[in-house]
């Protein structure tokens, strides 16, 4: 069953359209967050990119089914040395539990609860399905069990089991990174210490050697998996054999996907797994890719601390296409919290009028709707809002009925009251100041950013849950 959406497959490297193999459900998987710190707005921006496609889908009343997994076991650190990605044999998690004094289990559980919150400000539709990484270990042994027997699979020297890239000959159709390319110096995955057969070959279970927590007996002792293994496990069995999209953020191409299509592939004995790979680009702030080792993070929970509606980021996301990167400021998204409000205090104004001619609101809804499905051009739809706003022609009950059906894929809840108070940009960032100093224990500092925001009407109360201001007149 084909559908209207159309979507930039990165294997193919053209814009297809998705349609469903069973010709009743579009099957969804992708990939989830690693639970062992808060999600940060570039993560999120790749999680909204399931969200859009869902709804647009669903818009049509095409049922789909969405798989995301969680990984909380298996994912190990990666460093750059001399320009080779490397993987540590550190799990992400353990690393960080053990950070904590507490246990990987209790990070894991903490994270994912933050994840869903997340999620949920940003009115992110959530998955049909989480599976955890942790509780699926059985799908994964029989599935290396699966590709030993294929001979897809080994034991290395060091009793881990490793995937044969060799035995993958579409190697790097995905992201162009074929083996003959990938020199043994290119250490990409895991530390080579000559336990495997082949530089590019990756583990699909470790041995637990000097580990004790989240490993797992198996019939090659006790271990735990790697992390591309994971994904091909979850959606063979949660899709049942087959996924119509695969969705992830673009540094998952190399090495994830492309293990991951080697695994699934194999597994179904050379069938394709997937037939699209769509990827979401990467969210730059203030001009650097937002990672956590660049020390740019954006925390959805910062934007609540400056008295922004957290959706004014989704609309900072909408205004730029999924699969170009894209450079976010604080200003930026001051300027679209602003536009919220405008829009929403405009429904309520607008809704005044009874005056409503149907089939000016369906001709320009459905050019709207078209435009999400040329490959989420949401920016042209942004754009036409705008000028929708503005046009004379409108009657104002067409503008409020347009709005509010166009919200049912942009997600902003425009037709929610425009009661919260709107802050400068000014205020903004001394609220986020005086967070930051209290954090930091710096109460000096902290009491004189709550004086300058009193003389600014800003009214600070400490709540066992953070700063909470009020405005005062
Ligand atoms: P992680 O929790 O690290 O496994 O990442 C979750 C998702 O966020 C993955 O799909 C990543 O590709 C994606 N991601 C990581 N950093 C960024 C970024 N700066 N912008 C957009 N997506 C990102
Ligand atoms: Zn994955």
């Amino acid at each position: 069953m084909k559908t209207l959406l159309r979507l930039y497959d990165t294997k193919s490297r053209e814009v297809q359209t998705i349609s469903s193999a069973d010709g009743k459900t579009v099957k969804i998987y992708c990939c989830g967050p690693t639970v062992y710190r808060d999600a940060h707005v570039g993560n999120l921006r790749t999680f909204l990119l399931s969200d859009l496609i869902v709804r647009t889908l669903s818009f049509r009343k095409i049922p789909v089914y969405l798989v995301q997994n969680i990984t909380d076991v298996g994912h190990m650190n990666e460093n750059f040395v001399d320009g080779n990605l490397v993987e540590s044999s550190e799990d992400k998690m353990v690393a960080e539990a053990s950070k904590r004094q507490v246990s990987a289990l209790a990070i894991a559980r903490e994270f994912e609860n933050k994840f869903h919150e997340d999620l949920a400000l940003l009115n992110i539709t959530p998955a049909d399905l989480y599976p955890r990484a942790s509780e699926t270990i059985d799908l994964m042994v029989t599935a290396i069990s699966k590709l030993i027997a294929s001979g897809n699979a080994y034991q290395g020297r060091d009793e881990s089991i490793y995937f044969a890239a060799n035995s993958f000959a579409d190697y790097g159709a995905i992201s162009g990174n074929r083996l003959d390319a990938l020199k043994p110096g290119h250490r990409y995955e895991y530390v080579d210490d000559g336990a495997k057969r082949f530089h590019a070959d990756w583990a699909l279970w470790k041995r637990a050697h000097n580990r004790t927590e989240m490993v797992w007996q198996t019939p090659w002792g006790e271990g735990f998996p790697g992390w591309h293994i994971e994904c091909s496990a979850m959606s063979l069995e949660y899709l049942q054999g087959h996924v119509d999209l695969h969705l992830g953020g673009i540094d998952l191409r190399f090495p994830h996907h492309e293990n991951e299509r080697a695994q699934s592939n194999s597994l179904l004995a050379d069938e394709e797994a997937v037939d699209h790979w769509v990827h979401g680009e990467h969210l730059l702030f203030e001009g650097r890719k937002m990672s956590k080792s660049s020390g740019n993070v954006v925390l959805v929970k910062d934007l609540i601390t400056r008295g922004i509606d957290p959706l004014a980021l989704r609309l900072c996301f909408l205004e730029n296409r999924y699969r170009s990167q894209m450079d976010l400021t604080w200003e930026a998204i001051n300027a679209a919290h602003s536009v919220i409000q405008r829009w929403r205090a405009r429904m309520s104004e607008w809704s005044e009028s009874q005056s409503l001619d149907q089939e000016v609101i369906d001709r320009e809804v459905e050019g709207m709707v078209a435009d999400f499905e040329n490959d989420l051009d949401t920016p042209k739809v942004i754009q036409r809002l705008r000028a929708i706003e503005k046009d004379p022609e409108l009657t104002s009950g067409c503008k409020r009925e347009i709005f509010a059906r166009i919200d049912n894929l942009l997600g902003l809840e425009l037709e929610r009251e425009a009661v919260q108070v709107e802050i400068s940009p000014e205020v903004s960032e001394l609220l986020a100041l005086r967070e930051q100093a209290r954090a930091q224990k710096n109460y000096a500092l902290s009491d004189q950013l709550r004086d300058k925001l009193l003389l600014l009407k800003i009214e600070i109360r400490d709540t066992a849950e953070g700063q909470k201001w009020e405005r005062i007149y």
